[in-house]
């Protein structure tokens, strides 16, 4: 019998590069999907395993709906990735964010509980936790100061996991993770949008990238190889909380020079700056400490900020290509 995975968020990229390894590794992966308007698919289709995931209609505010896709499921590992993940967004709508991004994680906790109580379960915790940073480099004993909607939301589904694990013997794990990308990263999220516009601009179909704080620093990572440190704390005999990062910070500057310079343009020229784009108050530098997922999960990063960026840039390149 394979195992049963449960994945919430598979249309997210966390999700749909999980679900690959999940299925390369022989599970029957489940996928919690909320109904939208419109498609939100398109991730699974790129990587090829629409088909090989069985999806189960639901939302992360209905308890009910959790409770039945881990019946249906029968997962013996639940990995939590919904949630309203845009910061930006977590001001226009706080209280939504509060529902998906926090107070959801009680409910599939409870759902867990209920139904599977030996269910190992992961949590997808998050760097903007650290916000107003405490410590040069923030590892897992790093205080936490939330600076948004979304950051303090994630801090109660953060602590809601410890508890549970506490209370109830239960197997659940958070990944603090660092802010990671792929070709598969939304369009709001500055790395995207930087790529998607320097393959647009490259091929003549855009003229300026309009971006905010390009000071900010981010400690940015390849999705890909994050999902690999999920997979890996559910393994773990006991359950635990990791830091997952690459120990390296970029601004946002820098990153449109090492995106723009891969296709011999000059960021100088196509940067404009536009306050729309600030944020009412700033994660101004993230940089992680990985060392304990390095020592006892085995796990470290294997993509760079530059290789990272080129493959980016080249899948963008023919998305745009081909409209
Ligand atoms: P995405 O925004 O790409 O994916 C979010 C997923 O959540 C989508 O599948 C979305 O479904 C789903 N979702 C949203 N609301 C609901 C709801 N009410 N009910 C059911 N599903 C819902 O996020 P990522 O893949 O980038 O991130 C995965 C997780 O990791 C998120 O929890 C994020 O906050 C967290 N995280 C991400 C980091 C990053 O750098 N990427 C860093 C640290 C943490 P739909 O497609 O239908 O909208
Ligand atoms: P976050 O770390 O989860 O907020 O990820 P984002 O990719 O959304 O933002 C990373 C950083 O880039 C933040 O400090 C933003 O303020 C900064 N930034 C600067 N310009 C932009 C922009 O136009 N869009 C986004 N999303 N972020 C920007």
């Amino acid at each position: 019998m394979p195992k049963s995975a449960l994945v919430t968020g598979i249309t997210g990229q966390d999700g749909a590069y999980l679900a690959r390894l999940l299925l390369e590794k022989d599970y029957a992966v489940h996928g919690f999907i909320a109904r939208r308007g419109s498609d939100t698919l398109w991730r699974l289709r790129e990587l090829g395993i629409e088909q090989d995931v069985r999806l189960l209609n639901g939302d992360m505010t209905d308890v009910s709906s959790l409770i039945r896709a881990l019946e249906v499921s029968k997962a013996e590992e639940v990995y939590n990735l919904a949630a309203q993940s845009f910061v930006a967004t977590s001001w226009e709508q706080p209280l939504l964010t509060a529902q998906v991004t926090g107070v959801s994680v009680a409910n599939i906790l409870e759902a867990v509980r209920l139904v599977n109580l030996k269910a190992r379960f992961y949590q997808a915790s998050t760097s903007e936790m650290f916000g107003l940073i405490q410590a040069e480099r923030q590892d897992e004993q790093t205080p936490f100061y939330p600076r948004s909607p979304y950051g303090v939301a994630k801090l109660y589904g953060h602590w809601m996991t410890v508890n549970y694990r506490e209370s109830f013997a239960m197997h659940a794990s958070n990944g603090i993770l660092f802010n990671h990308e792929s070709p598969l990263r939304g369009l709001e999220f500055v790395t995207r949008k930087v790529t998607d516009a320097v393959a647009r601009i490259k091929l003549g179909k855009q003229r300026e990238l309009r971006l905010g704080n390009i000071d900010a620093q981010r400690d940015w990572g390849y999705a890909g190889d994050y999902v690999e440190a999920m997979w890996l704390m559910l393994q773990q005999p006991a359950p635990d909380d990791y830091v997952i990062a690459t120990g390296r910070t970029t601004t946002v500057r820098d990153m449109c020079r090492l995106a723009f310079g891969h296709v011999g343009l000059d960021p100088e020229k196509h940067v404009v700056i536009d306050p729309k784009f600030y944020r009412p108050a700033e994660v101004a530098v993230l940089l992680g400490n990985p060392a304990k997922a390095k020592a006892k999960l085995g796990w470290k990063p294997k993509t760079s900020l530059e290789e990272l960026v080129v493959m980016m840039i080249e899948a963008d390149l023919k998305r745009v290509a081909r409209e």
